[in-house]
């Protein structure tokens, strides 16, 4: 019996070795070509959303004033059975129309870390670690900010979740699953109603949108900008951008990052390739533990090969964090604004 394979996820990895991406980039390849193709095939694989765009009736629950500006609370219909709640953070001494960019929080207690309060009373601020008050480093630098709270995060975190977890994601990314959906392709479908709310206000400069987020929130912030190209502008995902291999295939990651049948068309770098030309910061943690750098490194070498073949070098930029999990906002930010 000793030498019986006996575990499923031994044979995944051999299966993970073996699986060529059947869309992964070639030089060889006319890059328009290969980008448009994958585009269509990444928008498959994140599942079925809406083709009616609800009227988003937005309601604006609170407005407060902030050292660095103002700040309202806001809450608009993304689909029939799914509101969005947001921040809207817009910058002192600026005046519209404004530069926005959309923050997307990864697994926390929510979007209420982007505006630095209290979950519970938002009237009162809060130290947040890892440098996750997203919108508060936007005010700082003239932008305003966009703050999504995900589906199954802080104020939209799965309630009649059974399974005794702190992961508030399981049910809802697995009964998006059953649904032909995943939990993914539902929040770039709410940072794509984001965006129409964005318009609607009628204060946002459309074709300079930004999007930034960490970890859960960095995975859609590149998937978002991989399949809305004519939407968002630019791109700083942080501590999500890893070969699967080397992370969600060989590391615990949770059920919101799995997109069925993905590995038979594309690695990561292919998905993260998807917004060549446009500018992009990847961040990473040198000491990430669930995205370790061997994997960013790997998953780099293909985003840049395919900015070369877009002709756009000079539009990407690699920024290593030097600690763990979390985003580096000064570095970061430094690298986005020689590219914006
Ligand atoms: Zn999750």
């Amino acid at each position: 019996m000793s030498t019986a394979k006996l575990s499923p996820s031994q044979n995944h990895q051999l299966l993970v070795k073996q699986t060529k991406p059947s869309m992964a980039f070639d030089p060889a390849q006319d890059f328009t070509t290969w980008q448009k193709k994958l585009r269509v095939q990444l928008k498959r694989l994140l599942g079925v959303m809406p083709t009616v765009r609800v009227p988003l009736k937005p309601k604006t629950l609170w407005e407060q004033e902030h050292e660095l500006g103002s700040i309202q609370k806001v809450c608009f219909a993304s689909e029939p059975g799914a509101d969005v709640l947001a921040y809207v953070c817009l910058p002192k001494d600026i005046k519209p129309p404004y530069n926005f960019v959309i923050c997307l929080q990864g697994h926390s207690t929510g979007m209420h870390n982007s505006i630095g309060v209290q979950l519970d009373d938002e009237t009162k601020p809060m130290k947040v670690e890892g440098d996750r008050d997203f919108a508060i480093g936007c005010m700082k630098r003239g932008y305003a900010a966009l703050c999504i709270e995900q589906r199954a995060f802080g104020y939209r975190a799965e309630k009649c979740q059974t399974m005794r977890s702190n992961q508030t994601c399981h049910d809802a990314a697995m009964h998006a699953l059953m649904l032909g959906r995943t939990l993914a392709g539902e929040r770039v479908w709410d940072v794509d109603r984001g965006i129409d709310y964005l318009k609607e206000r009628g204060d946002c400069v459309m074709s300079n949108i930004g999007i930034l987020g960490n970890s859960g929130g960095g995975s859609i912030t590149t998937l978002a900008t991989a399949t809305l190209p004519k939407r968002i502008a630019y791109a700083m995902p942080s501590c999500s951008t890893c070969t699967y291999a080397q992370s969600i295939m060989s590391i615990y990651h949770c059920a919101d990052n799995y997109i069925p049948n993905m590995l038979n068309f594309a690695e990561s770098g292919d998905v993260v390739g998807l917004i060549a030309p446009r500018p992009l910061v990847i961040v990473a943690g040198r000491t990430d533990d669930i995205f370790p750098l061997p994997g960013v490194r790997k998953a780099f070498k293909q985003v840049k090969a395919i900015y070369k073949a877009a002709g756009a070098e000079q539009n990407l930029k690699l920024v290593i964090g030097e600690g763990g999990h979390r985003f580096y906002a000064e570095p970061a930010w430094k690298a986005l604004l020689k590219l914006v």
